[in-house]
């Protein structure tokens, strides 16, 4: 094995257009197109948002001749936006080989059973301090969610350490955007 740099971009940096994409989380990178491990299929899923609203998303990987895959847009890297219907039978097919949990897990996102937001725990003393923590909000609670985060009630959990401490001046105002967009697409849907 040599040490090559790396033939295509990750999906984990395919963030454009900036202005409608916000990934959230890689599902599976199958490495460069035509790649040569058994298992690799050249192309990626995620779960991200499409301006509010939350979609599976797909692309080939692209490889030393096409470094940017497909689809691309003004010479950056972008999604094709899995239409609704097809999403459920992608995340589930056996060629994935994904757990239950991460099924659910992406299930829960698109079919927003769930309000998710990454922020980083900030306990020191945390085997997990600065590492990425998943926050998780039922869509019937988002209004008192809303309403804890305007008085400042609003707190983040760590699992690993136990701890809850207040959003950032940054992530206030994100977390705030994410619950408010979460509610609406909740009650449009008629869940309430
Ligand atoms: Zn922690």
């Amino acid at each position: 094995m040599t040490n090559e740099a790396p033939t295509y971009i990750k999906p984990g940096d395919v963030l454009a257009p900036k202005r409608h994409w916000q990934l959230f989380h890689v599902l599976y990178d199958g490495g460069p197109t035509g790649g040569e491990k058994a298992n690799a299929t050249g192309s990626s899923l995620a779960i991200g948002r499409w301006d509010t609203k939350p979609v599976l998303a797909m692309r080939w990987n692209g490889n030393r001749e096409n470094p940017i895959g497909n689809p691309q847009s003004r010479g950056l890297p972008t999604w094709f936006i899995v239409p609704d219907e097809h999403a459920r039978q992608i995340i589930e097919t056996q060629h994935y080989d994904f757990s239950n949990d991460k099924i659910q897990f992406a299930r829960d996102f698109l079919e927003l059973k769930r309000v998710y937001f990454l922020t980083r725990c900030s306990t020191t003393s945390c085997s997990n301090f600065g590492n990425l923590v998943l926050q998780s909000y039922p869509p019937e609670k988002l209004e008192e969610y809303i309403a804890d985060l305007e008085r400042d009630d609003l707190k983040f959990y760590c699992i690993y350490c136990d701890q809850q401490w207040h959003p950032t001046a940054e992530e206030k105002p994100r977390l705030e955007e994410v619950l408010k967009q979460g509610l609406e697409r909740y009650r449009t849907r008629g869940g309430r």
